[in-house]
């Protein structure tokens, strides 16, 4: 089968390799189409040893004894390998399962490929009505982000800022206009991505023609109910608690690895009552909520797949990600 390997400096190879061969409890699956992230950038940049990809869906060609899923099953690959049997894990919430060993298509081969193996419990099923692309953005688009939102109780937020319009903020900003939050504002440095966040009803900020803090405060002088922070920089979080309301939550959604330093003047957030949410992924029942919003026409995800490529032009994929001026961008093997 044709596979893709990051080999660092951005460089992406294409070779033939042998299809997987599945461990006990083990499915198939060929694979539909497997979205590009911000966090593969790492890797596209500096190499990764296995088959990348961890945003995938596909239809199950091969399974193993006692597996119950059917040859044919259209599912979306839950990448914790959740072990089942915890606290955790018997509630839905894989994702917080201490016990598992890593996630799929990072310590294990993943979705840039024409098949990948995974164990059954981790390939979600997909309604009829569901396809495969909005299998794809049911992971990390809407599903990182509405678990965030969830947390956070988005639904009772009446304004809310969105600070970054890349697929996970823009899959904020659908969820949040889902739930019908009447003010959704999106600061944004691509006119591309605020103009999909408008076709949502957001009102578009870009902080590189007007002055985000000035265009909130006018309007709200004690801050929004809720900020999305959805882009991982220490000035984004800052500004996060500067544009919140007291009493206020912020969901970070960015991903931020370095040490997030807390203390500012400005933002007074000790005193605030300020509710902040960092959160991982989503659970199981999460997933299935969302699918059947999507069924009821409640969640559009219309927009959010902005732009497709074969997996022989993984590389054009990549490239136009990095522009800034895409939503998700999908590789179909
Ligand atoms: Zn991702
Ligand atoms: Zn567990």
């Amino acid at each position: 089968m044709r596979a893709a390997y990051f080999r660092g400096n951005q460089v992406i190879e294409l070779v033939d390799v042998p299809r997987p061969t599945l461990k006990p409890g083990e499915v198939l699956i060929k694979v539909a189409a497997n979205g590009v992230c911000g966090s593969d950038r790492k890797i596209w940049r500096g190499g990764f040893e296995l088959i990348p990809g961890h945003e995938v869906s596909g239809t199950v060609v091969e399974t193993t004894p006692g597996c119950e899923t059917p040859i044919g099953a259209r599912v979306a690959v839950y990448i914790p390998r959740y072990c089942g049997e915890c606290l955790y894990c018997r509630s839905g919430r894989g994702n917080l399962c201490p016990h598992k060993p890593g996630l799929l298509g990072w310590s294990t081969d993943g979705g840039y490929a024409e098949y990948m193996a995974l164990p059954e419990r981790n390939a979600l099923r997909l309604d009829d009505r569901v396809s495969l692309d909005q299998g794809v953005l049911l992971l990390d688009t809407l599903g990182t982000s509405s678990h965030g939102l969830r947390l956070a109780r988005a639904a009772e937020a009446v304004t809310v800022l969105v600070i970054g319009a890349g697929p996970v903020g823009m899959g904020a900003v659908a969820y949040l206009s889902a739930l019908g939050v009447p003010e959704i504002y999106v600061s944004e440095f691509s006119d591309y991505r605020l103009g999909i966040a408008q076709r949502y009803g957001a009102i578009p900020v870009n902080p590189k023609v007007a002055d985000l803090e000035q265009v909130i405060r006018d309007s709200h002088p004690y801050g929004v109910d809720l900020v999305v922070e959805a882009v991982g920089t220490q000035p984004t979080i800052w500004q996060s608690f500067d544009l919140v309301r007291p009493g206020g939550s912020i969901s970070l959604l960015g991903e931020y690895w370095g040490k997030v330093e807390l203390e500012r003047p400005k933002s007074e957030w000790m005193i605030n009552d300020i509710h902040l949410i960092r959160s991982f992924y989503f659970t199981i029942p999460e997933f299935h909520e969302n699918q059947q919003m999507i069924v009821d026409g409640t969640l559009e995800t219309g927009p959010l797949a902005s732009h497709s490529f074969p997996l022989e032009e993984i590389s054009a994929a990549y490239a136009l990600f990095q522009s800034g001026d895409t939503v998700k961008v999908l590789v179909r093997p």
